[in-house]
């Protein structure tokens, strides 16, 4: 049984009690049991929430052992998506972010800071 339908039936159990002499404490008993149910929901929001985000970052500690830095870049040595992986997006804000090749000459750079591998490439 589940938290709202305990106080479900503490609701419907008041009713049983109620007499003319206590009809309007028990209505406030039971908005006030309302109120608690209200409050518990969002509390359990507010703990998935909280869950998700110990989840993300425990995900980002495990990455942290895993990272090799070499040649301009982040690798995950013996990972399926093993790399290169931004300098930049790691250092300041522990974002994985995969380079990508970019144009001809295949400077890797990275899609959400802009950065290159190796600095800025020389331009023609
Ligand atoms: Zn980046």
């Amino acid at each position: 049984m589940s938290f709202q339908d305990d106080l479900r039936y503490v609701i419907e159990g008041l009713k049983s009690v109620e007499t003319r002499n206590n009809r309007e404490f028990m209505h406030e008993l039971a908005l006030g049991l309302m109120r608690m149910s209200q409050l518990h929901e969002t509390l359990e929001a507010r703990a998935a929430g909280l869950q998700r985000r110990v989840e993300e970052l425990e995900e980002k500690l495990s990455r942290v052992g895993e990272l090799v830095y070499r040649e301009g870049a982040y690798w995950r040595e013996g990972h399926e998506e093993p790399g290169p992986y931004c300098r930049a997006c790691w250092e300041s804000g522990r974002k994985l972010v995969q380079l990508v090749p970019r144009g001809p000459g295949g400077e890797e750079l990275c899609p959400r800071c802009r950065a290159f591998r190796f600095g800025s490439p020389d331009l023609p």
